[in-house]
C-alpha cells in the first residue's frame, strides 16, 4: 500500500523484433519496485502480491502507467508500437477484468489491438472455463491475447489449438533447454511448426545469442525478445531505442 501510494512501482519496456526485418514490432512491460535505493525485480514481490490479492492493485496501476504513456507519445505526434502487459490469473478471478479494460481503452482514448494482454500459461490450469469465457470476452472486445511462458508447466499441445490466444509466448527455460540437448530443439521445432500451421505466430522470449536468434529464424519463430536485442528499458530509453 505504502508502495502505490509513495509512486514506488514503475514499469520498464523491453522491444520485441520480428526476425525477418530486424524491425520493432513491439514491447513487453515489466514492473519494478523501486525501494530503499533498490530495483527490485518481479520474480521476488509477484508472487507475495498473488497471495495477499495485493497483484491486482499493482497491476492496475501498471497498466494505467502504460495507456498514460501510450496516450502521451500520441499527444506527441508519435505513433507508438503495440505493448503487452501481464496479466495475473487472479486478476481474471477478483473483478471484472473486461470491463475494466474496456473502460481503461476509453479512458485514455487508445486501440484494444496496442494494449496486448499476456497471460501465463499455468493460469489455465485451473478453471480453465472461466478463464476461457474471460478470454473470449477480452478477444470480442478487440484485445489481442498472448499464452506467456508455453512449455514451462503443463503445456499439452492440445492447448495451443483449443485455447483462444493470437500469439504463443515460448517459456525462456523450454527454448534454452533446446540449445542444450538435441532432443529438446526438435521438441522446440515441432511446436513451432504447429504452431505456423494453425496460424499462430510464436514469440520467443530470453534471445541472449546470435546462436539462439539464427536458430529460431531457421526454426520459423516469428518474433525474439532478449537481452541479445534489449535488456527492459525505462520508457524514455525504450521511445529513444
Ligand atoms: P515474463 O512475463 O515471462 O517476462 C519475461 C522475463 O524475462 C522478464 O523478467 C525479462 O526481464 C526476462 N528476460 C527477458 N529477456 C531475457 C534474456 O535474454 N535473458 C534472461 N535471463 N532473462 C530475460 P522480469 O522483468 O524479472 O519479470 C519476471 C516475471 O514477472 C514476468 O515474466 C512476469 O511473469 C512477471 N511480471 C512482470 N511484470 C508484471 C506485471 O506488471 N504484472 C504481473 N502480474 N506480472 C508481471
Ligand atoms: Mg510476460
Ligand atoms: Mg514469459
Amino acid at each position: 500500500k505504502h508502495g502505490l501510494a509513495n509512486g514506488e512501482f514503475i514499469f520498464y519496456i523491453q522491444p520485441q523484433v520480428f526476425e525477418k526485418t530486424g524491425q520493432i514490432m513491439g514491447g513487453e512491460a515489466l514492473v519494478r519496485w523501486q525501494h530503499d535505493g533498490h530495483l527490485i525485480s518481479p520474480g521476488r514481490f509477484i508472487p507475495v502480491l498473488e497471495k495477499t490479492g495485493y497483484i491486482c492493485a499493482v497491476d492496475c496501476f501498471v497498466w494505467q502507467s502504460v495507456a498514460q504513456w501510450l496516450r502521451d507519445l500520441l499527444d506527441r505526434g508519435i505513433t507508438p508500437v503495440p505493448v503487452s502487459v501481464n496479466v495475473s490469473r487472479v486478476d481474471i478471478f477478483d473483478y471484472d477484468l473486461v470491463d475494466h479494460m474496456k473502460g481503461l481503452i476509453r479512458e485514455f482514448d487508445l486501440s484494444p489491438d496496442e494494449f496486448l494482454l499476456e497471460i501465463t500459461e499455468s493460469a489455465y490450469t485451473q478453471d480453465s472455463a472461466q478463464i476461457i469465457n474471460t478470454v473470449n470476452a477480452l478477444r470480442e472486445a478487440g484485445f489481442h491475447i498472448e499464452i506467456d511462458d508455453f512449455g514451462s508447466g503443463y503445456s499439452s499441445l492440445n492447448m495451443i489449438s483449443t485455447l483462444p490466444m493470437d500469439a504463443l509466448k515460448l517459456d525462456m527455460e523450454f527454448m534454452h533447454n533446446a540449445f542444450k540437448e538435441r532432443k529438446n530443439t526438435k521438441m522446440l521445432d515441432a511446436v513451432i511448426d504447429i504452431a505456423y500451421s494453425l496460424e499462430v505466430p510464436t514469440i520467443a522470449e530470453g534471445v541472449e545469442t546470435a546462436e539462439q536468434m539464427f536458430a529460431l529464424k531457421e526454426m520459423g519463430c516469428d518474433i525474439v525478445q532478449g537481452f541479445y536485442f534489449s535488456r527492459p528499458l525505462p520508457p524514455e530509453a525504450f521511445e529513444r531505442f
